[in-house]
């Protein structure tokens, strides 16, 4: 759809990477039309890594965030995960994810599927250039984020940019794991903004109650 392949190879691959702390219905809702529009065989989730030394910013245990993804996914026959990122020694780059998902897959081309927000920081990401021969990137709209301007500077910032980057609307939901942390540290309800079945692994693990 309206997207330069890779290679125009047979089958289209989406990635979804993230640090799901926790995985809510913005990132299942992202995934699945993404997964439609751009009639991608399969999403795969890849939940980040805890960097060793970067204590700044708390975030759960990766075996934690992944047992909630897992969860969130298991009854979607399209969409799985990789422990690729949580079991990485050392510092975690995406280069290196694609260049192993390239590997491992090489019947399909690669879309790399983010929110707008984090799409204005992929230009930064180590390896950028490289990143944008390897996948192509949907963008999600995430209500705050406007990115059509932002992509039209970034196009002409970046050529390597051309013909690799679609925006796709969804429905606006304004889900963010902030937000959800912040409900459980003040005690109010997550219900109906994530699967049943994380929301039970939250309180059966205490998670987030000290944010
Ligand atoms: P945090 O608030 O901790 O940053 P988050 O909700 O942004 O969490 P991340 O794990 O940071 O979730 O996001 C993973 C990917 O999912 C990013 O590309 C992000 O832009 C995208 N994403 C997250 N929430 C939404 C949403 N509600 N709609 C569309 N995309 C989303
Ligand atoms: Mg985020």
């Amino acid at each position: 759809k309206r997207m330069e392949d890779t290679g125009g190879k047979v089958y289209r691959l989406g990635v979804m990477g993230g640090t799901f702390d926790p995985i809510h219905y913005g990132h299942l809702v992202a995934a699945e039309t993404a997964r439609i529009e751009f009639r991608l065989r399969q999403v795969l989730f890849v939940p980040t890594g805890n960097p060793p030394h970067k204590q700044e910013k708390k975030i759960s245990p990766g075996e934690l965030r992944f047992e909630m993804v897992r969860r969130a996914v298991a009854d979607n026959p399209n969409f799985s995960l990789s422990r690729l990122e949580i079991e990485r020694q050392g510092p975690s780059y995406t280069i290196d994810t694609l260049r192993i998902l390239r590997k491992d897959h090489p019947e399909s081309d690669l879309y790399f599927i983010t929110g707008t927000d984090a799409l204005r920081e992929i230009f930064f990401w180590h390896e950028a250039a490289e990143i944008l021969k390897l996948t192509n990137f949907v963008a999600v709209s995430r209500p705050g984020y406007e990115a059509r301007d932002f992509l039209e500077q970034a196009r002409k910032e970046h050529p390597e940019a051309q013909g690799r980057i679609s925006l796709l609307e969804v429905p606006a939901l304004a889900i963010s794991s902030t937000d959800v942390r912040a409900r459980v540290g003040r005690g109010q309800s997550i219900r109906y903004l994530l699967p049943e079945a994380v929301r039970r692994f939250i309180e059966e693990k205490a998670l987030y109650r000290m944010t």
